[in-house]
């Protein structure tokens, strides 16, 4: 098995041009060997023609001696093969010197025109044509036939033949050798191309092919190449930025908790103090372990491990549960939390994941709405889902905020959230779990005028 490229271009190459020399020649022979063929047939027409004349001359100048006649026209004819018969009988035929076949084939000459044919072609290696004119002289018929050998056509088309096959090997070969070096040559940027990605790992996703002036194909092979280090990169610089976001707020809590253990075990203290400092480090490791399933979900959602546990259930019980869960948040910031829902609205999803994603939501509300504010959630049937709605009385968020709110660690108002205990990953969840079930999020909201956020869900 011939593995390189190159080499099986040019062998299938070769074989095409093989099958179109054979092809080629075996068309060129013909078309020579017929054109010689039927010059030699023009020739001997037109000397069987001038034969026949001048017979017909001589049989008036012999006054109808049809043998002295015969004999004169022959030898004008000069050497070439002609014969005149009367009744089967020859009564001359040209210079018998020049031509001993004619002699041998007179002295047997009882034949019709075709035995004579036959008998003279035996003379002849390659065999011979023949021309008859039927003349009237003296009101007796009479045959002038003219004889032209092959021999001369056939030692031609022998040349042709001996020459025709070195011919098409030389051409091959030369075919060869060039095919190979043009193929060589145009499958450089090829090679140019396999020894630049060959350099590009991690560290240089920011390079891209160069392969000058190439060929159409291989030039939109280096872009889509390009094109897909493009996506790399920009998925690298994603996960690059999304494990440097992650240590970083992992850091947070860590040191709260270290200071806190540090500060305790410096010296005695008393139960109040100790139980203190064990809140404030149950606190954290509670922010702490959020982060990390939060991290764990975005991870897992992103290797595509999540798989969706779906079954029937009613929308109107799951959002009524999540308020009810919200509600103790609500009344501690003294949030006025209300909820909508059309009767029953049923849907096929996986609970717990919508479960989370409304949380989310009525969690933001509460968290960034300010105490005597009110946070609405509703749940309507569509023709084709649900439309799940959760609305605030809130700050709203700023238009330049908005295209990045559903990126991960983004967070519109960096202390506010910290503050709240915020990772900036609540709303890139919802986005996840929305798009899990192939529905969408969408944002309404202007600066001090609330947020509303829209889930749309296909059935
Ligand atoms: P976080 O954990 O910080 O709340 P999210 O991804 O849930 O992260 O939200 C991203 C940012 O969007 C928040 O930091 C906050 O600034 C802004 N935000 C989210 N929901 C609301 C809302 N209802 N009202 C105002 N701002 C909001």
């Amino acid at each position: 098995m011939i593995r390189s490229f190159r080499l099986q271009l040019t062998i299938w190459y070769l074989a095409l041009f093989s099958v179109l020399f054979i092809v080629f020649s075996t068309f060129l022979y013909g078309v020579v060997s017929m054109a010689l063929r039927r010059q030699v047939e023009q020739t001997v027409a037109s000397e069987a023609g001038i034969a026949a004349g001048l017979f017909l001359d001589e049989y008036q100048e012999m006054h109808g001696d049809v043998s002295k006649a015969a004999t004169e026209a022959v030898a004008e004819m000069q050497g070439n093969l002609v014969a005149v018969f009367a009744d089967r009988t020859m009564l001359a035929a040209s210079s018998p010197g020049e031509h001993p076949e004619l002699a041998d084939v007179a002295a047997r000459s009882s034949g019709t025109e075709p035995q004579l044919l036959i008998e003279i072609s035996q003379y002849h290696r390659y065999g011979a044509v023949a021309n008859v004119r039927r003349v009237q002289a003296g009101g007796r018929e009479f045959l002038v036939i003219a004889f032209g050998s092959l021999d001369e056509v056939g030692r031609h088309l022998d040349a042709l033949k001996a020459a025709l096959p070195p011919a098409v090997l030389l051409t091959l070969a030369l075919a060869g050798i060039g095919g190979y070096l043009l193929t060589s040559f145009k499958l450089r940027p090829l090679v140019r191309m396999a020894s630049q990605a060959r350099s590009i790992s991690e560290k240089n996703l920011e390079t891209r092919l160069d392969i000058g002036r190439a060929a159409e194909e291989l030039t939109t092979l280096a872009q889509s190449f390009n094109e897909l280090l493009s996506r790399l990169d920009l998925s690298f610089e994603g996960m690059r930025r999304f494990v440097a976001d992650a240590s970083h707020e992992l850091r947070t809590p860590i040191s709260v908790i270290r200071g806190e253990a540090d500060v305790a075990l410096s010296h005695d203290r008393s139960s109040a103090e100790y139980r203190e400092s064990l809140a404030i480090i149950l606190d954290e490791s509670r922010r702490l372990s959020r982060l990390v399933d939060d991290l764990l979900n975005l991870a897992r959602a992103d290797a595509g491990h999540v798989q969706l546990q779906v079954k029937e259930f009613y929308f109107t019980d799951l959002l009524a549960e999540c308020c009810r869960s919200v509600q103790a948040l609500a009344a501690a910031r003294r949030i006025e939390l209300e909820y909508r829902a059309d009767d029953d609205v049923p849907f096929r999803g996986d609970e717990v994941l919508l479960r989370r994603l409304t949380v989310n939501l009525l969690d933001n509300a509460i968290r960034y709405t300010p105490a005597g504010g009110k946070v609405s959630a509703s749940i309507e049937a569509e023709e084709h889902g649900v439309r799940l709605r959760v609305g605030d009385t809130g700050p709203g968020i700023a238009p330049e905020a908005v295209p990045h709110i559903f990126e991960r660690f983004y967070r519109a108002d960096k202390a506010r959230s910290r503050e709240e205990g915020g990772f900036g990953l609540g709303l890139s969840i919802v986005k996840w779990i929305a798009e899990s079930h192939h529905g969408v999020v969408e944002l309404s909201s202007q600066p001090l005028s609330g947020s509303i956020f829209t889930v749309t869900l296909p059935r």
